[in-house]
């Protein structure tokens, strides 16, 4: 099984967009859309208080996140916007610490830093992003920022500052951490359940609801482009003599071995299934009645060297084979039946045999 592919931003909503439906917002869009009147809201204040610079700034700030919205609904790029969105608030939270905007106090929106970039990225990213944040911080604190910026907070402010949002990003980190966990889990849960519900426990081969999704797949193909497509339906023989003699367990072996020789005698292309229970449904993509005939051979002859062993004894099968190929304008069906009645065809034949419904192609 494939393994579940590297956790990626839960932000990029754009692949359950339908055409013609008005997007959902992604969390970026969502946060851009409070954040920019959020920021004009304050610029305005600190220009009625005579603030000469913050209110350009804010506004400016305010402008990059909303041409950052704009760009992404005309890209659809979510890399660029989660880039350019986490660009813009940390220059931004950078500006509201140095600057001490609203008298100082515009610094505690830098506890809303590390939530949204562990949400919105990657875990490293989150990582390097907030210990930046925490390292800028303690350095605007240190002596070195005091001689550098004129800022008004107090020593014990500083030390409280520090410390909690030290804890604050250790404990997104935590949670981001658990977070990423489950969802890896529900995702691997998912695929195994779409495992089950394609292959058969007992062989691993494709279960018949699969084959006959692929089968109809391969039919779409042949009505459009034309390419021919062959069926084998094959049955072990004599297999309720083997259970009977040997019991159920060397049954499942013998289930297994011809499942493994398929596999061995097969192209990669081929969807090899499990029909039902001692039958086998082998789909030969782009396969002509001549080719899909000596497949099928192959695949006899195979079996017919192999043999589980049962308490010492070897217990060799045969299998019979039903071959078809697509035809005219006949449905999958009347394929299916066709190679089934080259299964009873070879059966009737004297078994170890490959049949289509009119012909015998036993080497
Ligand atoms: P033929 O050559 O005509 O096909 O004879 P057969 O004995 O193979 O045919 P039949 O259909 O009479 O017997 C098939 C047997 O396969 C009957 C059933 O108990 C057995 N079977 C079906 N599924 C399984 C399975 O998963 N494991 C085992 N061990 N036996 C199974
Ligand atoms: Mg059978
Ligand atoms: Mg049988």
């Amino acid at each position: 099984m494939t393994q579940v592919a590297e956790y990626k931003a839960d932000t990029d909503l754009s692949q359950y967009r339908v055409k013609g439906e008005i997007p959902v917002p992604t969390l970026i869009g969502w946060l851009t859309l409070a954040a920019v009147p959020l920021i004009v809201f304050f610029a305005y204040r600190s220009s009625l208080r005579g603030d000469p610079t913050a209110p350009v700034f804010l506004v400016v700030f305010a402008g990059l996140l909303a041409i950052n919205g704009v760009a992404y609904l005309i890209s659809h790029n979510s890399t660029l916007q989660r880039r350019g969105f986490i660009t813009v608030i940390t220059a931004l939270f950078t500006y509201l610490a140095i600057q001490a905007v609203e008298d100082g106090s515009a610094i505690i929106w830098l506890f809303a830093y590390p939530p949204v970039v562990f949400y919105i990225s990657q875990s490293r990213v989150g990582v390097i992003a907030c210990s930046g944040g925490l390292v800028g911080v303690a350095m605007l604190f240190s002596p070195i920022g005091d001689q550098l910026f004129d800022t008004p907070y107090t020593a014990s402010f500083r030390l409280t500052m520090l410390v909690v949002f030290a804890f604050e990003i250790s404990t997104c980190y935590v949670l981001d951490q658990s977070r990423r966990r489950s969802k890896l889990g529900l995702l691997k849960l998912a695929q195994e359940f779409e495992y089950a519900a394609k292959h058969d426990t007992l062989t691993g081969l494709a279960n018949r609801r699969e084959v006959l999704a692929q089968l109809e797949n391969e039919y779409q193909r042949y009505l459009r482009n034309s390419r021919t497509f062959s069926v084998l339906l094959m049955d072990i023989d004599l297999f309720k003599s083997v259970n009977d003699k040997h019991g159920h367990h060397i049954g499942d072996e013998m289930i297994k071995l011809v499942a493994s020789t398929l596999r061995e005698q097969c192209r990669k292309v081929d969807t090899l299934a499990r029909w039902g229970g001692e039958e086998y449904l082998v789909l030969l993509p782009e396969t002509n009645t001549e080719e899909a005939v000596k497949t099928a051979n192959r695949i006899r002859e195979a079996v017919s060297r192999k043999s589980v062993n049962a308490d010492g004894q070897d217990v060799a099968a045969t299998i019979s084979v039903g071959a078809a190929t697509i035809r005219n304008a006949e449905s999958v069906d009347r394929l299916l039946q066709r190679a089934d009645e080259g299964l009873y065809r070879a059966k009737t034949l004297g078994r170890n045999t490959v049949c289509d419904f009119e012909g015998t192609f036993t080497d």
